[in-house]
Formats: C-alpha cells, structure tokens, sequence
C-alpha cells in the first residue's frame, strides 16, 4: 500500500518518491522472501512454501499440516499465549 502511494505520487508530483517507493518494494520482497523460508518446526521445510506454491496465509504447514503457532509438539507456543494474553 505504502509502494503504492510512493509511485503514484512520484508519478504525479515529487519524482524522488519514486526512488523512496523503490526501496520500499525492495524491502518488502526481501521481508516476504525471509519469512516464506521459515522452517515448520516438526518437519523443517518451509511452512509456507511448497515446490513451487507459496501461501503466505496458510493456517497449516503445507508438508506436514501442523497448524500455525504449534511446536513440533503439538502444545501451543508461548509466544502466541502471549499475544492472547496481551489482546483486550
Ligand atoms: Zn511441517
């Protein structure tokens, strides 16, 4: 959304938004790419790439099928207790 906002405004009016909109690209290719190879916890592929199929929003391991926020397990972790706890 931010990429977004920086090119059509570089396009429109402030030409070095454009450059900034680079950078932000950059960063969230690099983000997304980073957190596409993290590794399930029991099977240690990546949670949630598969071959040549990627789903960023997977709820379950797509090798394996443990669901989001569990170690190898099965127990929930405690970092999304956490969270939980955290929420209003
Ligand atoms: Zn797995």
């Amino acid at each position: 959304m931010v990429v977004i906002a920086a090119f059509a405004l570089g396009a429109w009016r402030w030409r070095s938004l454009i450059a900034l909109g680079a950078v932000f690209l950059a960063i969230a290719v690099i983000a997304g790419t980073a957190l596409e190879g993290l590794a399930c916890p029991r099977c240690r592929k990546p949670f949630f790439r598969s071959g040549l199929l990627h789903n960023s929003l997977s709820s379950d391991c797509m090798h394996c099928g443990l669901p989001k926020w569990r170690l190898a397990d099965g127990s929930l972790s405690p970092a999304k207790r956490n969270l939980d706890r955290d929420l209003p």
